[in-house]
């Protein structure tokens, strides 16, 4: 089986927010998609470790935000590799509220979809549920959704060992001696390549590891140096 076959499979990505004991929390998800136009219904499909799956198990309702093309990587990250758990993935992100109580996130978000559960499916590692649209609006009408592909393409981005698209990465081929070691997050499997630098962190090509500032974090979830280690 070729399981890279899977990756021509076309996704978004979006914020999952839902509440647990008066407490809100938010995820990515990639696998929201709708299921029927007759009753409005959509579905989505959380890791059942995931700190949102006990949100959406308690509350029974859920908000999907669809982030656009413009949303940071260390907005991702935090919603993406972060545990909610112990932290507020939502502190300084623009939020409102739905006819769900449940924030909508409007922060590089195109558009938002409020559901209730009808319908739980126990995929094993994940829950599909299924959602009856409440509600639903534009937030950005010149904004264009962020893609799967976009993200990974353009954007650099990971995904995370929870997702249910993720696989193991194939070992890179060992580059020219004379280039700097990479350097992989041990928190989202974001690789520092000195070749690349960090753009979005106003660092540059030809920058190794070692010299990148001691406040230098990750760009995709906002670890710090000490989670990173050499690559191989
Ligand atoms: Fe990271």
């Amino acid at each position: 089986m070729n399981k890279s076959a899977l990756y021509k499979l076309s996704y978004g990505l979006y914020v999952i927010t839902s509440r647990k004991e008066g407490r809100f929390n938010g995820q990515i998800a990639n696998t929201v998609f709708q299921v029927t136009s007759d009753p409005p219904t959509l579905a989505v499909s959380i890791n059942k470790s995931n700190y949102t799956f006990e949100c959406i198990s308690s509350c029974r309702q859920f908000v999907v935000s669809i982030l656009a093309e413009t949303a940071p990587m260390p907005m991702i990250g935090t919603f993406g590799f972060k545990c909610g758990r112990n932290f507020d993935k939502l502190d300084g992100i623009a939020v409102r509220t739905g006819i769900t109580g449940l924030p909508i996130v409007i922060d590089h978000c195109a558009a938002f979809i409020e559901a209730e559960v009808t319908h739980e499916f126990d995929c094993g590692t994940h829950t599909i549920f299924l959602g009856r649209i409440l509600d639903a609006g534009i937030l950005d009408p010149a904004a264009e959704p962020m893609t799967y592909a976009y993200y990974h393409k353009v954007k650099g981005g990971k995904a995370p060992k929870s997702a249910p698209t993720y696989q193991a990465p194939a070992p890179q081929p060992p580059g020219p001696a004379a280039q700097a070691p990479r350097y992989v997050c041990s928190v989202c499997g974001y690789v520092y390549d000195p070749a690349l630098g960090d753009p979005e962190g106003k660092i540059n090509p030809g920058t190794s590891f070692a010299e990148l500032p001691a406040d230098w974090v990750c760009p995709v979830c906002g670890a710090g140096k000490d989670r990173f280690t050499p690559e191989g």
